[in-house]
């Protein structure tokens, strides 16, 4: 049976390797939905080479543009992001993959589950804002959430056949980023440029810099927590520079599974997307002689500050991860266009975490305020 995939975020760096997965198993899936943003080129490009059902421009001015690229096309246009939700709500797929980046992929991923459509879920910020009611909703609509960031892909196939083992812990590693080793007075003069060159993963702007300031590690500590329903202190995180051991799980035996591979985000997405199954391909194999040394050691939260802020937000809960969220993605933005230096990223984010109001039990309004709270503080502080 043929898989039909809604790719929100197509445009994206996983957006478009998810392509190449569909493209090379035309026998197992077929596009259904594409959205962008902003980038109308490429989407309309996509629309022409995989005649999807649906596409969605998130910008509203470009919608004549791209509906008169495909006037002589099936493909029905929609535009704004209204519409990203609307379309999250129809029936003609089977599986979401959420890649749009940012808080902005809440409210679609919501609409899907609450739809029943099986979800592979890039989209980190997804979680991290509103884990308890994304989980529950899942859980009550019965619908898969199937990770897809890598170190997630790792721990979830680690889990596959232990459903009724405890888990004591799950390592995540993390690369260290491009700034590993780094201290303040190396780090003070960063800028985009640099901090766009990750050395074993190439991504989209926003989680380059998070992962070269740490960030990312600290979402993916609040993703791991609730994707696997853990403890703050069942995660820990491992530096391991190699980035062949995508992440691991420990059992209550003291046993502990890893799983490894080549760092190429077409294999957990392939995964997510054929899940159950696996799907033979030709990509390139992991190879022990070429790395016959893997290497771990602590991160330096001490320098890296924003991996601490996120263990602040995971251990006390609430509304302080979506508050930081909110905080990050301002001040990333701020970083990217050259207005706020690296260091000073923190700055922001700990100043917002401190004043937005905390809430102990929050609701999904609760955290759609508090995300826009955070948001305006950040600004006013970096004078946006
Ligand atoms: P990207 O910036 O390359 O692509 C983002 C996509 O989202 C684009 O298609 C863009 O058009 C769309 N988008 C952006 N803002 C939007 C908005 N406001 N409304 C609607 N659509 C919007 O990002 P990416 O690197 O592909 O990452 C996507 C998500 O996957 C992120 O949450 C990221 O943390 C996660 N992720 C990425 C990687 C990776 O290797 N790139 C790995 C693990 C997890
Ligand atoms: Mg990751």
């Amino acid at each position: 049976m043929i898989k039909r995939i809604a790719i929100f975020g197509s445009t994206g760096s996983i957006g478009t390797q998810a392509l190449e997965v569909i493209e090379a198993n035309p026998d197992k899936f077929s596009v259904e939905i594409l959205t962008a943003n902003s980038n109308e080129t490429l989407l309309v490009e996509q629309a022409i080479k995989y005649n999807p059902n649906i596409v969605v421009i998130g910008d509203e001015l470009k919608y004549t543009k791209v509906k008169e690229a495909l006037a002589n096309t099936s493909v029905k246009v929609f535009a704004g992001e209204d519409a990203l939700k609307e379309v999250a709500g129809m029936d003609c797929y089977d599986l979401m993959l959420a890649a749009i980046v940012g808080f902005a992929g809440l409210k679609p991923t919501l609409k899907a589950i609450e739809n029943k459509k099986a979800i592979a879920l890039a989209n980190k910020e997804t979680l991290v804002v509103a884990g308890d009611i994304v989980m529950q909703k899942a859980i009550e609509n019965r619908v898969p959430i199937i990770p897809v960031d890598s170190e997630h892909s790792a721990i979830f196939q680690c889990l596959m056949g232990e459903t009724r083992n405890r888990v004591e812990k799950v390592y995540l590693t993390a690369s260290g980023g491009p700034f590993i080793g780094r201290k303040p007075n190396y780090l003070v003069n960063v800028k985009r440029e640099h901090a766009l060159q990750h050395p074993n993963w190439e991504m989209g702007a926003k989680i380059s810099v998070d992962s070269a300031t740490l960030m990312n590690k600290g979402l993916e500590m609040i993703e791991a927590k609730w994707l696997f329903n853990l403890k703050p202190d069942q995660i820990e995180v491992l530096v391991h520079p190699q980035s062949a051991i995508h992440s691991m799980v420990q059992f209550e035996d003291g046993s502990i599974k890893a799983q490894i591979g080549v760092p190429d985000m077409k294999l957990p997405i392939q995964y997510a997307l054929a899940f159950p199954a696996r799907i033979p391909n030709n990509y390139p194999r992991f190879s022990f002689k070429k790395f016959n040394e893997f290497t771990f050691e602590e991160p330096d939260i001490k320098t890296f500050k924003n991996l601490a802020l996120a263990i602040e937000a995971l251990q006390k809960g609430g509304n302080l991860a979506c508050i930081m969220n909110a905080a990050n993605e301002i001040a990333v933005y701020a970083f990217l266009k050259n207005r706020l230096g690296f260091l000073e990223m923190t700055d922001v984010i700990e100043k917002v975490m401190g004043e937005v109001k905390f809430i102990d039990k929050p609701t999904l309004e609760d955290y759609f305020d508090s995300d826009a709270d955070a948001r305006t503080l950040a600004a006013d502080i970096i004078r946006l």
